[in-house]
């Protein structure tokens, strides 16, 4: 195993000599990272078509345009993020002013997921060189194209003293865990994520943690069942359900569902087709094994639609399974794929009371016009983030911080967030020496005099 002690002592070095907290080399930095993007569009998106076979369209929007996006953010509103900020100062420290600096906490450590390889790897990276880091970036071994092409596009740009790229698996995760950084960003699964913070532990090192679970997905009774059937399916047949946010499965409200399931099965055929396996465009099951553990869960509850699956090419239709109950096994952990099994209620608090029994989900979606129901759901349920009316579609506001709650996650990150989550907030009061109050020392007088 390569000793990466080098690296990360030599990255030490280069953040010790101040270069990086420079704003005019940060904003130069991520100018590179968006022109090198920019001249490498096609070749990531074969990458990622030889990856998972995703569409030049999918690819574009949700790994390539999106990370663009939240560079041409963060490049608008870095220098006026770096300022110092002055906060208020209470009567009692009258003659003083209150700062808040932003400061890089150092050498930060990225590690990455296969699902959207090569957004989940820059789009932190974004958040540690706007805010003065040098990182190492782990990308997932079971993308090999796209992790290859990404480690490129970096050497190419940056010296490895302020950021580079470690290929590897989970050996080499391992490896890089057991030296000391100064922060850990961590998208996968949430296993490995309690192995980090484990590993962090040692160190005291800070973590975000952007890691998966059970997202549910409530169609009321009263919903738009149209676009809420459009809405749903999309966010879950994309990636074929392999996103972190996607609906893992729904609660139909009973007096609605089979109208429901009806137009959900005629929009999942407008949006990717009457024969889904043979759809060119319809992204694969990353893995072998991944296949065989979604396949396994196609018995589960009754076929309502889809079911079908081809090994040769790793790919599963569009899949929903009624009379699902969460004894199935379907219902035991984050699904990640395109099986979509439904869970019916008559009353909210039938739903409420499901989603309470299990760990905090990442994502939440609701669909009612009704402001009470709304409500009764954003008070009740804790979840890292959501929509409602919609799905996946909050991950892609710049001005939404995007994080789990609980087991899906610690922290957040997108936009500002992605900025301050690279940042040490520095507290720094600034007294005056014009004057000196004497409220605060003792009296040792009086103090005298009761002895
Ligand atoms: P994973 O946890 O298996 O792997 C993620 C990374 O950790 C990989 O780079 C891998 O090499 C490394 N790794 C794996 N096992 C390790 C170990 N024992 N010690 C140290 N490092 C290890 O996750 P995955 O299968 O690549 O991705 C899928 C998971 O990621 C899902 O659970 C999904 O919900 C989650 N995810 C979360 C988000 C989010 O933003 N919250 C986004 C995408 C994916």
């Amino acid at each position: 195993m390569e000793n990466y002690n080098s690296i990360i002592a030599k990255q030490k070095d280069f953040f010790r000599s101040e270069v990086t907290k420079d704003v005019s080399y940060r904003l130069e930095a991520l100018h590179k990272l968006r022109n090198g993007i920019k001249n490498n569009e096609q070749v990531l998106m074969d990458a990622l078509r030889a990856d998972l076979n995703k569409s030049e369209f999918d690819a574009y929007t949700s790994e390539i345009g999106f990370v663009l996006e939240e560079l041409r953010f963060t490049l608008k509103h870095l220098r006026s993020w770096v300022k110092p900020k002055k906060v208020k100062t209470p009567l009692t420290h009258i003659g003083s002013r209150s700062y808040i600096y932003s400061e890089p906490y150092g050498v930060a450590l990225i590690i990455a997921p296969w699902n959207y390889p090569f957004q989940l790897a820059i789009a932190p990276l974004i958040g540690a060189i706007a805010a003065g880091n040098c990182a190492v970036i782990k990308p997932s071994e079971l993308t090999p194209k796209t992790s290859e092409i990404l480690g490129k596009i970096i050497s190419d740009l940056y010296p490895e003293e302020y950021i580079s790229v470690v290929q590897g698996g989970v050996e080499t995760s391992q490896a890089l865990l057991n030296e000391k950084f100064d922060y850990i960003f961590f998208t996968g699964s949430v296993p490995v994520g309690k192995v980090i913070m484990e590993a962090a532990a040692k160190n005291l090192t800070p973590v975000t943690l952007e890691l998966g679970g059970k997202s549910p997905c409530i169609v009321h009774k009263d919903a738009n069942l149209k676009l809420a059937a459009k809405r749903i399916a999309w966010g879950k047949f994309t990636n074929a359900g392999q996103t972190c946010i996607a609906p893992d499965y729904l609660y139909l409200h009973k007096s609605i569902k089979d109208q429901f399931l009806q137009q959900f099965k005629e929009t999942t055929i407008e949006l990717y087709g009457e024969h889904p396996l043979n759809n060119v465009n319809f992204t694969r099951i990353v893995s072998g094994r991944h296949f065989q553990r979604l396949c396994s869960f196609l018995d589960n509850g009754e076929l309502f639609m889809g079911g079908s699956a081809n090994q040769e090419k790793l790919s599963i239709e569009p899949t929903v399974l009624t009379h699902v109950t969460w004894e199935d096994p379907i219902m035991q952990d984050e699904i990640f794929g395109p099986i979509l099994p439904v869970l019916e209620y008559d009353e909210l608090s039938e739903v409420l009371e499901g989603i309470h029994r299990h760990p905090k989900p990442l994502a939440l979606y609701i669909f009612t016009e009704n402001n009470a129901i709304q409500k009764e759901v954003l008070n009740g349920i804790s979840f890292g983030g959501g929509c409602v009316n919609d799905t996946v579609y909050h991950f892609a506001s710049p001005y939404l911080p995007f994080g789990g709650v609980g087991n899906s996650g610690i922290g957040a990150y997108h936009g500002k967030g992605n900025y301050d989550t690279f940042s040490h907030q520095k507290s720094v009061l600034k007294q005056t020496t014009l004057f000196d109050i004497p409220f605060r020392y003792p009296d040792v007088k009086n103090g005298l005099k009761k002895i």
